[in-house]
């Protein structure tokens, strides 16, 4: 059964402004707001390794024409990629599943052709990178598997290159003349560009990006064990120990993205993806924001994440994330966010701009201690990631725990 926490969180994609500060019901969705920043200046600051090295740079930016369908052409053989780093078999031997078809059915009915200025905002190809150019893909390099899920604008399947060494990934695709309804389009750009430069264990990897007339696709790290929400709805709540290796993954990795000036703004459950050995990827970045100075005055990400100084409309920084860390934290073990309220949105503004924060018993005390720390009002008083990693309920399960945690709750 869903939680209440999930039913909120579906609906709870609100425009609130800070006029509104919570005083009424919002019925609109939030506006996710474009970087103001171009994001060209985050891309240079990226120097890991490229799975796909061997690309050359191409100095202007062009729409790669759709290929005539050949599923036997081959694409040319790659010199070097980086193995795989979440499977043990290789990657040839591992069955990708029955594709469906789902491709080119959906084609022939969904979306129109974009044109004009939208076009020029999604003709999005990793291969004329400025920064990181890829080599250039097209659907038929890749043998294409079992459906993984549809999503917003697409559906996500389990593909393999045709390449050696026939790497393993999730393509997702997007149908441009959704994205261009939603208005999404800059979004969209902003958050691919920011993704394909991230390199972190537990960030998932957008290894590049490909379109054709109407759609776009993005080749992602394959996350073996899907959501981390699916889990959570399915045992309920976490033992504190995986939940301490989570928060350890997470903080982790929000130090990394913060090093890299890049807020997430949306961490939750339904966000972060689980690899094959159990390891947490944050997975979806919708809402993030190349932040050159350290403050934003944008409203976003969903409410029960939302930390006080969003929801009552203040300027807010990288410190948006801390919170969300905790509440994560808090929902993890508990099974629900802390400042979930059934009678309203209203109610819960309330109780986050009041931090009225109710423990159950059954959190430890360090655990506790952790969630009081990262839950605090003032955001300069939030205990700092490196804090968290520091902090003795995760030293304490880090210890016990030798690898990521598998299937058990
Ligand atoms: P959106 O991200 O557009 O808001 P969404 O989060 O609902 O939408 P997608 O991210 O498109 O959906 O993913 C749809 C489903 O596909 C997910 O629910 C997940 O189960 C699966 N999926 C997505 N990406 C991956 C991946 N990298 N590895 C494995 N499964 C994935
Ligand atoms: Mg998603």
């Amino acid at each position: 059964m869903a939680s209440v926490g999930s039913v909120t969180r579906q609906i709870a994609a609100l425009e609130i402004s800070a006029k509104q500060n919570g005083a009424t019901k919002p019925s609109r969705p939030i506006q996710k707001t474009q970087s103001q920043t171009s994001v060209s200046k985050l891309l240079t600051k990226f120097a890991a390794p490229h799975p796909f090295p061997d690309a050359k740079p191409k100095s202007t930016v062009k729409a790669v024409p759709p290929r005539p369908a050949n599923p036997t052409a081959r694409a040319p053989a790659q010199k070097t990629l980086a193995p795989t780093q979440t499977l043990s078999k290789p990657d040839r031997e591992l069955d990708i599943g029955k594709y469906d078809g789902g491709f080119e059915i959906e084609n022939e009915k969904r979306g129109e052709v974009v044109r004009g200025e939208a076009a020029q905002d999604l003709a999005l190809d990793s291969s004329v990178s400025r920064t990181r150019p890829t080599r250039e893909w097209h659907l038929t390099d890749f043998d294409i598997g079992r459906p993984l899920g549809k999503g917003k604008f697409g559906r996500v399947y389990m593909v393999r290159t045709k390449v050696e060494p026939n790497y393993i990934l999730a393509l997702k695709c997007l149908y441009k003349s959704e994205i261009v309804q939603s208005r999404v389009e800059k979004q969209i750009r902003r958050e691919i560009e920011i993704q394909q430069n991230l390199r972190h264990p537990n960030v998932l990897r957008l290894y590049g990006y490909f379109h054709d007339e109407k759609r776009i696709f993005l080749m992602l790290e394959f996350a073996g064990k899907g959501e981390l929400y699916k889990q959570l709805t399915k045992y309920g709540s976490f033992s504190e120990r995986r939940s301490a290796v989570y928060i350890d993954q997470m903080a982790d990795a929000l130090s990394y993205l913060h090093s890299k000036h890049v807020i997430h703004r949306d961490i939750k459950p339904e966000n972060l993806l689980l690899a094959i050995n159990g390891e947490l990827k944050i997975g979806d970045f919708g809402w993030s924001v190349h932040a050159p100075s350290n403050r934003r005055t944008t409203l976003c990400g969903t409410l029960d994440y939302l930390p006080p100084e969003m929801v009552e409309g203040r300027e807010h920084n990288e410190k948006v994330d801390y919170w969300a860390l905790g509440v994560l934290t808090y929902e993890f073990i508990v099974g629900s966010p802390p400042f979930e309220e059934m009678s309203g949105y209203n109610a819960t503004y309330k109780r986050i701009a009041k931090v009225d924060l109710r423990i159950p018993p059954k959190v430890s005390a360090e655990a506790r201690d952790l969630i009081v720390n990262l839950l605090q009002y003032d955001p300069e008083k939030r205990l700092p990631l490196s804090d968290v990693r520091r902090h003795p309920w995760i030293v304490r399960h880090r210890a016990k725990t030798p690898s990521p945690p598998g299937g058990q709750s």
